[in-house]
């Protein structure tokens, strides 16, 4: 189909009458209409009017490998055509699957040996969450219930996820979430929370929240801790070197779960596959899902320590959790050749080494904007936090909307990147170019006076 076949006021109109669109100011939306995505190719995205975008976001920090690689097209094709579905209930299972928990494990530190399948990164989270309750009950410690999660985090949308988020506006999005039983202690978000100390200071400090947390409510009483390794819906909250070795030492001191949320870091984001890589560290459970496939199809993993799984099967009984498509084996099959290609082509290795630093070169090139109050990043994930006051830190208004004015000043000029907040988030595909990374920031730089001289 070529964009001649489109007309693009009447796929807004009909968008508009039947699809509800996920996080959507939906009146907004009818005003605006939305922009119709027509094909993609590496990292560009074209719309039905022909207009060209860089996708600054990897779609939603999945589309790590970009897209439009015939190789993940022929797996899916392939395997649908040889078994286009298969349940993993009743003692079935089949060779996508096997293979693919085999190589997670096989790219995962050694005690960690078992994976469970779900279709998002939401549900991988529910697993998680679900099996860390059903431990404690195995064990003998039923009283050790509460979850202890982090401010501004997101960890998905359906209910125990969205409490595990502390993103206040979605707790007003219905369903009662915090369910009982969630707490969020402060993240480490240094610009906000601790500017005025060294970093390294700020890491420690900010890991002993966790641990007032732990004797506030009692050792006994506390099931895990759940965060990512760096935080990215947040706005690219990136945690000084001395917070997860202080993290990990307190999870095992109260003997309390870690809980690692790599949806976003997972596969290549810190510039090492995995984020727990990157800061060292040894989670109990740790929840993979978009990078996985690279966006190409839905599939998350839940993946479980020795420790855990041996109670759960061991002591377990039949454990009544699982999904329809636990495991899909199109799925399972994508993800396997999105591993392949990332290894074969070393493409994280060349990210790290190729792109990183002139990523993050781009990133700290904003630290003497006028409009510009903190600049961050993490491997090809970085933030730019808009402020009114450089000196301060003052923020604008939050009904000033300033990063959607950016972000809207930016799409424009054809950079897809997102505000969370006043917080302009950017997550390249890792296939990005150092060129292209250039235009990223060039882009990046015009979007950003041009709100400076709108609000200035
Ligand atoms: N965890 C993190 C860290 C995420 O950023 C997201 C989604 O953005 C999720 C979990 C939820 O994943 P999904 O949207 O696939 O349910």
């Amino acid at each position: 189909m070529t964009d001649r076949d489109f007309d693009t006021q009447d796929w807004q109109v009909r968008d508009r009458a039947h699809y509800l669109h996920p996080f959507t100011d939906h009146a907004g939306l009818r005003q605006t209409g939305s922009r119709i995505a027509a094909h993609a190719e590496g990292i560009h995205v074209w719309d039905t009017d022909g207009n060209r975008m860089i996708d600054g976001l990897s779609g939603l920090g999945c589309v790590n490998l970009g897209y439009g690689r015939r190789e993940l097209v022929e797996a899916v094709a392939r395997e649908m055509a040889e078994l286009s579905y298969c349940p993993s209930f009743f003692r079935t299972s089949h060779r996508a699957a096997i293979t693919l928990a085999e190589t997670l494990t096989g790219l995962l530190p050694d005690h960690l040996n078992h994976v469970f399948f779900q279709s998002s990164g939401s549900e991988a989270n529910e697993t998680a969450m679900r099996l860390v309750r059903r431990f404690w009950d195995l064990e003998g410690r039923p009283e050790k219930r509460v979850i202890i999660a982090r401010e501004l985090a997101y960890h998905g949308s359906t209910h125990m996820a969205a409490s595990l988020s502390g993103i206040p506006p979605m707790y007003g999005a219905g369903g009662d979430v915090p369910l009982p039983g969630v707490v969020h202690i402060r993240t480490p978000y240094r610009y906000r929370h601790g500017r005025d100390m060294d970093p390294a200071e700020f890491g420690v400090v900010a890991a002993r929240w966790l641990e007032e947390k732990i004797l506030e409510i009692g050792p006994d009483r506390v099931a895990a801790f759940v965060a990512e390794p760096a935080q990215s819906a947040g706005g690219a909250i990136c945690p000084p070197e001395t917070y997860w070795p202080e993290i990990q030492r307190i999870c095992r001191k109260y003997d309390v779960l870690l809980v690692l949320d790599e949806v976003v870091m997972g596969f290549g984001r810190t510039g090492k596959w995995f984020g727990h890589r990157y800061y060292g560290i040894e989670p109990d459970l740790m929840q993979l899902g978009k990078g996985i496939t690279s966006g190409y199809l839905p599939l998350s993993a839940t993946v479980i320590s020795d420790r855990v799984a041996d109670v759960l099967i061991d002591k377990g009984g039949e454990w009544a959790h699982g999904y329809t498509y636990s495991g899909h084996p199109a799925c399972c099959a994508v993800a396997l050749e999105n591993i392949r290609i990332l290894t074969e082509e070393r493409i994280v290795e060349r990210a790290e080494a190729e792109l990183v630093p002139a990523f993050a070169a781009g990133i700290r090139s904003f630290v003497d904007h006028p409009l510009i109050g903190d600049c961050r990043s993490v491997g090809l994930m970085g933030g730019l936090e808009i402020v009114r006051d450089k000196a301060t830190g003052e923020a604008f208004p939050y009904e000033a909307h300033v990063g959607d004015h950016c972000s809207a000043e930016a799409l424009k000029r054809g950079l897809a990147l997102r505000a969370n907040g006043d917080t302009m988030s950017l997550m390249p595909p890792l296939v990005t170019t150092p060129d292209q990374i250039a235009e990223i920031f060039a882009i990046a730089r015009e979007a950003i006076d041009a709100t400076a001289r709108h609000f200035g």
